[in-house]
């Protein structure tokens, strides 16, 4: 196992991502601090560079390669935001990007991660190992591999976004943040930990694939089949060593959400809020619904990790 990132690797994501990444806004609602009693921080991540959370690691990553690495070029696969996020890095970093997409990732994701100039090789997601196609590539292009979640320098970026957040609203009594493979949740323990030791770190899968938190109650990385949920930025198969570890020590619980509690909330954001946060990025606070009474008269802050989905898709979800 590669050694474990710090709060200190936070600390140097967050001054190499500074002036690139955008600082992104904390929203709050007095009608969400009404329906669940307690009150609310919102980063709001969907505001993000590309969209999504996923900017700030993929950034970190390439801008620490070698002037060889960078030459040569990287070679990420993804179901969406960590493929556009890889790719938009690369192409302000002016590193060559090939990425290891889904057949059937949303069109949007994939527009995009061309749009950003890189390679785009498709895969079929319930039958291809899309882990042995970017192996295959970094072997025989000599790229260099940035995996989507279980690396250093991914989680630290990602434990950029509660840095700001905890730095910004001071001290949380819990945080909010949603599991996939767990790099986004690290990033945020990671911060947490060190901002406000006292804070309840709280990870939400999908209901429909609660690997995370099966590996943590088992006390092993639990692999499960590619979850049916419209929670397309969780649907990850395991966790890794580092994140497993991470979240071994730090978190407070893992909840899951259903797709039905995801759209509500999407519906909530929208009407309420006036934002479009991607199912996945609902999952915090529908959870922090979940939860409520816990949660009475505390701070909490919930990670909205991203706002990639098509309108046709986001229109269909809320229509039922
Ligand atoms: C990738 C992603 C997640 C999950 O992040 P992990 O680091 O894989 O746990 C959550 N929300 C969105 C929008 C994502 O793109």
């Amino acid at each position: 196992m590669t050694s474990l990132p710090t709060y200190a690797d936070v600390e140097a994501a967050a001054a190499r991502i500074a002036g690139v990444a955008h600082k992104t806004p904390v929203l709050t609602s007095t009608t969400a601090d009404q329906a669940l009693g307690c009150k609310l921080f919102f980063k709001a991540e969907n505001f993000q560079r590309m969209g999504a959370f996923k900017f700030r690691g993929g950034y970190n990553s390439v801008a620490k390669f070698t002037p060889e690495q960078k030459k040569t070029g990287v070679v990420a696969y993804s179901s969406g935001n960590h493929a556009q996020a890889v790719a938009l890095a690369a192409k302000i970093l002016g590193v060559p990007a090939v990425i290891v997409m889904p057949h059937d990732a949303p069109a949007a994701k994939v527009a995009a991660t061309k749009g950003y100039g890189a390679e785009v090789v498709s895969y079929d997601r319930y039958s291809e190992d899309r882990e042995a196609i970017g192996a295959k590539l970094s072997a025989e292009r000599g790229l260099t591999i940035i995996p989507p979640y279980n690396h250093p320098d991914v989680i630290a970026g990602q434990g950029t976004a509660a840095k700001e957040l905890i730095e910004e609203v001071g001290p949380l009594d819990y945080v909010f943040a949603p599991v996939g493979g767990g790099g986004l949740i690290s990033g945020t323990a990671l911060s947490a930990k060190a901002l406000c030791p006292d804070c309840k770190v709280i990870g939400v899968e999908p209901a429909a694939g609660n690997d995370a938190q099966r590996s943590l109650a088992e006390g092993r990385i639990v692999h499960i089949d590619t979850p049916k949920t419209i929670a397309d930025g969780a649907q990850t198969q395991h966790i890794g060593d580092l994140t497993y570890t991470i979240m071994k020590y730090n978190l407070a619980e893992i909840r899951t959400a259903t797709d039905a509690e995801l759209i509500e909330a999407m519906g909530f954001f929208a009407t309420r809020m006036k934002i479009v946060v991607e199912p996945t990025g609902c999952l915090g606070f529908a959870a922090a619904k979940q939860i409520a009474p816990a949660l009475a008269g505390k701070r909490v802050g919930i990670i909205l990790s991203g706002g990639n989905v098509d309108m046709t898709r986001f229109c269909e979800l809320l229509a039922g």
